[in-house]
């Protein structure tokens, strides 16, 4: 049988160490089955999984989970051989992307994506600069992590990065700084230059997911995109999370701004759980690598990782998940818009698709984050078998980003949730 949740905690503990991921919730959760949205812990009680994009098609979708079976028994190579499925996969990745994004290239995480995309800027621009938003997360690799700030220890910003503050509308209109107003763009140009420093690369989320969920209007990237392309610095924008159908409106979700970005990354749900990642970008910057190095991924652009990444690509065709993403997600987003009316700890509401952040504060006046409050919403929205997460520099947003396969009811579940969790948590002393 199964070993018993606290054997698998305590030998955890001794063997995982503490500095990669800790877990979720007061009382971890072991699960150990999905399906769709739903996931069931060791004694079998089911939740609904309103937190995990990489299942982006559902848990355990029987279209990807027998195209991976399939080309595992099958034959799995790398790409120095000629396979079709990897032309195939770029074929069709191309074809969902701006003109001048005629190029791809396998690996299998978002931070090995990011790594390579940053690579190829800084040559391709001859800089040595980075610009990243105030709370992004990029990747795990020494580089991606020098692109984190969220993953910073405090005060250790790399000497080559500047940081700029996300689209925050809602704070920002307390203050009365309109969006492209200042942008910060041409702030941190000046601060790298000032320490003898050209910009190479400005990476960003377009959904600015980990800075706490903004969708600003289409003309904030586009000015952003205007005032870097000034300055030689090139754009990469970063899909790894926000991609695959999630923004409702675009399968990329940089796509609403209607931007054409020098890279664009890939990953997370691209395989629906199965590892494989890609850096999309311009046929030109691809060449000037290739003039100066080889390069080659072991596993990146593998038969079984192409054939996972195909049937997710067919699914969400096939289930029109993108258009679902943006009628679900503006049920949902609605529903809890009128929550806000009742609960005073709702500050905002706001996110795109299936994308949702609701952001609680101690005092809607003065914004003050309410971290403790959303670490109990999250305990509590558990408690009642919704699972979600929380986001942002201060942790008090609600992050709400289920597979695309939720449905109508399952967001009123989620609604109903959220309404019953606040009111037993409420209280002005959580701040
Ligand atoms: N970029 C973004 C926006 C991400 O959300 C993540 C993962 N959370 C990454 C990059 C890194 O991806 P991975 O964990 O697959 O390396």
């Amino acid at each position: 049988g199964r070993p018993a949740m606290n054997d698998v905690l305590a030998r955890r503990e001794r063997v995982l160490g503490p500095a990669l991921s800790p877990l979720t919730y007061d009382r971890p959760l072991y699960l150990v089955r999905g399906s769709g949205s739903r996931v069931f812990d060791h004694e079998g009680t089911a939740y609904l999984d309103a937190y995990n994009n990489v299942p982006v098609v559902g848990h355990c979708h029987p279209r990807v989970v027998a195209a991976i079976a399939r080309q595992s028994a099958e034959l799995n190579t790398n790409t120095r051989y000629l396979h079709d499925s990897v032309v195939e996969l770029a074929e069709r990745i191309i074809a969902t992307m701006p003109n001048d994004l005629d190029t791809v290239m396998f690996f299998n995480s978002g931070s090995e994506a990011n790594d390579i995309a940053w690579r190829l800027a800084s040559i391709h621009s001859q800089a040595t600069g980075a610009i990243v938003t105030d709370w992004a997360y990029h990747g795990v690799t020494t580089l991606t992590t020098a692109l984190s700030p969220e993953s910073w220890p405090r005060g250790e910003k790399p000497e080559y990065v500047e940081t700029i503050p996300p689209p925050d509308d809602w704070r920002w209109s307390v203050n009365a700084e309109p969006i492209g107003g200042d942008i910060h763009i041409d702030e941190a140009v000046a601060k790298l230059r000032a320490r003898g420093i050209a910009p190479a690369a400005f990476f960003v989320d377009s959904l600015f997911t980990s800075d706490g969920i903004f969708n600003p209007p289409p003309t904030y990237l586009q000015e952003v995109a205007r005032r870097l392309h000034a300055v030689g610095c090139m754009f990469v924008a970063d899909e790894v999370q926000c991609g695959h159908g999630r923004a409702g409106t675009h399968l990329w979700s940089f796509q609403a701004s209607g931007i054409t970005p020098d890279f664009v990354t890939l990953g997370k749900p691209m395989g629906n759980g199965h590892p494989v990642a890609a850096v999309v970008t311009r046929r030109e910057i691809a060449e000037r690598f290739a003039s100066g190095a080889d390069m080659f991924s072991t596993f990146g652009g593998n038969p079984v990782a192409c054939k996972a990444a195909l049937a997710v690509l067919d699914v969400i065709e096939e289930e029109q998940l993108r258009q679902r993403a943006h009628k679900v997600g503006d049920h949902l987003r609605g529903g809890l818009m009128e929550l806000k009316d009742r609960h005073e700890a709702i500050g905002d509401v706001r996110g795109a698709g299936l994308l949702i952040g609701v952001e609680l504060v101690a005092d809607r006046e003065t914004r003050t984050p309410a971290p403790g409050l959303a670490r109990d919403v999250l305990n509590g929205m558990r408690q009642r078998g919704v699972l979600i997460g929380t986001t942002g520099p201060a942790a008090n947003v609600l992050k709400i980003r289920p597979p695309l396969v939720l449905s109508m009811s399952e967001a009123d579940v989620i609604i109903e949730t959220l309404d019953a969790s606040l009111g037993r948590a409420h209280s002005p002393a959580y701040a």
